[in-house]
């Protein structure tokens, strides 16, 4: 098992991990629901974590995950919908699911 990804935003960590599980590799979500049950903890304790089960895959996830997110130089997208700005990594507004224009 090797955490490939986390980010504060759990829209993100979950998009990543639909973007894994597409290219078959096996990942499983850590602290998925932290943020609700989080009491006392500092924030960065409850960030949603992206772990491969395979050690062997870790290198094909990073690579797949630098292409998916770091679109260097594409700005957010604002939803035709409700308005809301969203990050490139995003096939679909997180507020209203509308599906990102010219997709
Ligand atoms: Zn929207």
């Amino acid at each position: 098992m090797k955490l490939v990804y986390t980010s504060e935003n759990r829209f993100l960590v979950g998009n990543a991990r639909n973007i894994l599980a597409a290219k078959g590799i096996d990942v499983t979500l850590r602290n998925e629901h932290a943020a609700s049950a989080l009491g006392e903890l500092p924030a960065f304790e409850a960030w949603p974590e992206l772990w491969v089960v395979n050690d062997e895959d870790y290198d094909t996830a990073c690579e797949a995950l630098r292409h998916a997110l770091s679109e260097k130089g594409t700005p957010p997208w604002r939803c035709s919908n409700c308005g809301e700005e969203n990050d490139v990594a995003f096939d679909f507004c997180w507020c209203c699911s509308t599906d990102r224009p010219g997709t």
